[in-house]
């Protein structure tokens, strides 16, 4: 009998990453590919035409054959989960674009529609650092800075621009953000912006894991942006946290290299804020980019009854 499977595919800005799971939750193989730039135009065709191509370059690689039951799409900005509609994406390029059937219409199978780090959570809810929580707030950071939340077990959906803390203004009249506005969370706490708040003041090249090196060191500019991002950070996560009844706040993306230059720092910037109100974990993540597409692939799943 062949192997039932499904696959899921975490459409970034300029990565996607796919995973081929069997029903019983086994990744047989996954993939990176480019993604391709205007991917919104066209009334999705090309995201059908990738997801398309990302698929078929899956299921060529299996020794054994297995037969498609479904496909989860997640992708950045906002999503109607429900309807499958993207929203809007300033990175991929697309305002109230159908995306479950731009995919369907390439792929005949059921698709189901996501949010990337909703679908993370999910991820880490099920198989990764999240395993043993039911009220969690996942914040991945990266390029971008959003959150998706846990409680009572379930996942917070709300209306499309649930989980977008990295537009919430800290900064008045601060850093020029990408969605046009200054100041937002994204523009002072996310990787992008602490590696390029810190080249200004210094006129030195360097990612956020080089200002988290040089701060710790105790370079006065670098511990200044670190420091400045932390707090900004824990300043919108903090009331979250209280509203929502967290009792872990998962840290993703790629700044979570870091390490306890990360985490020890926000661990107490959270603490001075929320800490007499309950225990509060900070911890890493612990699935790495590969949460997006597991958690789509889990949605896709769930499409199927499994
Ligand atoms: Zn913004």
């Amino acid at each position: 009998m062949k192997r039932e499977a499904v696959v899921g595919i975490d459409v970034g800005g300029t990565r996607t990453k796919a995973s081929l799971v069997t029903v019983e939750g086994q990744v047989l193989t996954e993939t990176v590919t480019p993604t391709p730039p205007r991917l919104g135009e066209r009334d999705g065709e090309r995201l059908g035409d990738l997801a398309a191509h990302v698929v078929a370059e899956l299921v060529q690689t299996l020794e054994e054959p297995a037969v498609l039951l479904a496909v989860g799409v997640v992708v950045p900005g906002l999503v109607d989960e429900a309807s499958g509609i993207g929203v809007w994406s300033a990175n991929l390029g697309w305002r109230d674009l159908d995306l479950r059937s731009a995919v369907a219409a390439r792929v005949d199978v059921p698709v189901a529609v996501g949010h990337d780090v909703r679908a993370g959570l999910l991820a880490e809810h099920r198989l990764g650092a999240a395993r043993a929580a039911s009220n969690v707030l996942f914040v991945p950071l990266g390029t971008g800075l959003a959150s998706a939340l846990l409680t009572g077990g379930e996942l917070v959906t709300g209306a499309p621009w649930a989980g977008e803390i990295g537009h919430v203004v800290v900064v008045p009249d601060g850093p020029p953000c990408g969605c046009g506005r200054r100041g937002c969370l994204e523009a002072v706490a996310s990787a992008g912006a602490i590696g390029r708040r810190w080249s200004e003041a210094t006129g030195l090249t360097g990612d956020a894991e080089e200002v988290a090196r040089r701060a710790a060191a105790g370079e006065p500019e670098a511990r200044r942006v670190w420091t400045e991002a932390i707090d900004a950070l824990a300043s919108v996560l903090a009331p979250v946290v209280a509203a929502a009844g967290t009792e872990l706040v998962l840290v993703g993306g790629g700044l979570v290299h870091a390490g306890d230059a990360l985490l020890v720092p926000l661990r107490a910037a959270l603490d001075a804020r929320v800490g007499h109100l309950g225990d509060v974990a900070v911890e890493a993540a612990a699935l790495g980019d590969r949460a997006g597409s597991l958690g789509a692939a889990s949605l896709a799943l769930g499409l199927v009854g499994r």
